[in-house]
């Protein structure tokens, strides 16, 4: 990464001398980079770009698209233990998940474009029409810090196959690997314009695209509250959007179940980067009976993982991406206890010997209210709730009874009950029985989870609009 200190507009580095962004690591706090915080004309200076960019890409075949994909997937092969080392540095990922998923997951997401892009039909007969599907236009794509790069690739890739031109403003949190990804895209045949990115403060350049009138779709991958923002924006200049927000996933767990191994899955979901996942299952609902000796299981795997530094190949389990997030996640601790939920595990302080990093303790709450606080927002740390419920329908209440609705998890011995059960989910996902994630399914949330969907074709057709050719 030479270029940490520039912007990339209309398919150059352009240097930038104001202000800047100090990128953290999480072991010790210290800072590893430092990007600009670019003002609101560096971004009007982008838009502009992919705006004069936007008619001649829209022309461009589709093969000439897919060329430059490949390259940008050579790209993303040749550089992935770069980007591994970033991102896990920058969140505090363990190195070796790191290469899998920070450094794998755009690479396969990718691929699996590559796969279905030429037999998408971008037209079709109905009746005495032609329907073709074409590009929405200049595209915001804004991303947060938690799996940087996968949630720009989700973005980028199917916005370039439709034809649309992007902006991309990342996560100021974690930049680095947006960067390797401009590097990438300046290497290939993508002509200029195309694909623009500008760094800097959500509240300045990301307002700046929310709010642009060349910017005709808005694609967002973050809070809820930044999604609300984005959707008031949005309606202001009928842009499209799509949301990928929050979560507080529930993981239900029927009592004919194998205990052991859905405790167990449940909660190394919750683990995974530090609990920096929006699909987390945060909640975990069991039966009553249950209930302790959940706790019990949960519990000796909080007691047992491996805290430490994210280069280190045996750690488990990294610090948490920023000292905000940090203090916020150790807040949640704090309220878990005041609202009298029953501490079965970890707690508010530092681990021992982590003081200076951004690290929380693996906790577990047993006997948690589900309508408290930390049962209901998400706390984005490594923060289990335990829920106990009596019956099914109870089971089912508590697990759609939060304003979110983006992930979920059934357990049963039974396959069939635990499907039926799944099919009562008000959420986007549901694991059924510890099932695999798969990149060719549709991704998103229901409520306040967002609006669109991303992965295959249903990422591919947020950035498509309708036109009948009447013949
Ligand atoms: P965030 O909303 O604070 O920031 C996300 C992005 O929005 C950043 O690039 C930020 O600079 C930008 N932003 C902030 N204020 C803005 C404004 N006023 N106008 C325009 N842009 C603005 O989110 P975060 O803290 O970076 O990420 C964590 C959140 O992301 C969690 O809530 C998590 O659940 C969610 N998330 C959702 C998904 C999903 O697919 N549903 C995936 C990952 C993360």
């Amino acid at each position: 990464m030479n270029n940490l200190s520039k912007n990339y507009i209309n398919g150059q580095w352009v240097d930038w001398s104001g202000d800047t962004i100090d990128v953290h690591e999480g072991t010790k706090g210290e800072v590893i980079a430092k990007v600009p915080s670019s003002d609101r004309a560096a971004m009007e200076q982008a838009i502009d770009a992919a705006d004069a960019a936007f008619e001649s890409w829209s022309e461009t075949p589709l093969d000439q698209r897919i060329k430059v994909l490949k390259q940008l997937h050579e790209g993303l092969q040749k550089r992935a233990p770069e980007i591994a080392q970033a991102v896990a540095r920058e969140v505090g990922m363990p190195i070796k998940l790191a290469g899998m998923i920070q450094a794998g997951m755009p690479m396969k997401v990718t691929e699996t474009y590559l796969d279905m892009l030429p037999d998408y039909p971008f037209a079709e007969q109905s009746g005495n029409s032609e329907v073709q599907y074409a590009p929405v236009g200049v595209v915001g794509c804004i991303t947060p810090w938690n799996y940087p790069l996968h949630q720009v690739i989700l973005k980028v890739v199917p916005a370039l196959a439709a034809g649309c031109t992007i902006v991309l403003k990342p996560s100021e949190v974690s930049p680095q690997s947006a960067f390797i990804l401009a590097e990438i895209l300046d290497e290939s045949d993508l002509p200029k314009g195309v694909f623009n990115m500008v760094c800097g403060l959500g509240q300045e350049v990301g307002d700046t695209l929310i709010k642009h009138p060349k910017v005709r779709m808005v694609s967002f991958t973050g809070s809820t509250r930044t999604g609300h923002l984005i959707a008031h924006a949005a309606a202001d200049d009928f842009k499209r959007i799509a949301l990928e927000m929050g979560g507080k996933s529930a993981s239900v767990i029927l009592p004919d179940a194998d205990l052991e191994a859905a405790v167990k899955g449940s909660f190394m979901n919750c683990l995974m980067n530090s609990g920096q996942t929006c699909t987390a299952l945060t909640r975990m609902v069991v039966h009553k009976d249950q209930h302790d000796q959940a706790c019990e299981i949960a519990g000796a795997i909080a007691n047992g993982v491996k805290l430490g530094d994210p280069m280190d190949e045996n750690t488990r389990l990294g610090p948490l991406a920023s000292a905000d997030q940090r203090d916020k996640v150790r807040d949640y601790i704090k309220l878990g206890i005041e609202e009298g939920a029953t501490l079965v595990a970890g707690g508010a302080e530092a681990p021992e010997g982590l003081e200076d990093g951004y690290f929380v303790k693996p906790t577990v709450f047993g006997n948690v209210d589900p309508n408290s606080r930390i049962a209901q927002e998400e706390i984005f740390g490594p923060v289990l709730c335990i829920i106990p419920y009596e019956t099914e329908e109870e089971a089912i209440r508590i697990a759609n009874g939060t304003a979110y609705g983006l992930s979920g998890a059934v357990w049963s011995g039974d396959q069939d009950k635990a499907k039926k059960l799944a099919g009562k989910m008000r959420t986007g996902q549901v694991f059924v029985n510890g099932g695999a994630f798969n990149p060719l399914a549709p991704f998103g949330g229901f409520g306040h989870s967002g609006i669109g969907r991303e992965f295959g074709k249903w990422g591919l057709e947020e950035f498509l609009e309708v036109r009948a050719l009447q013949l």
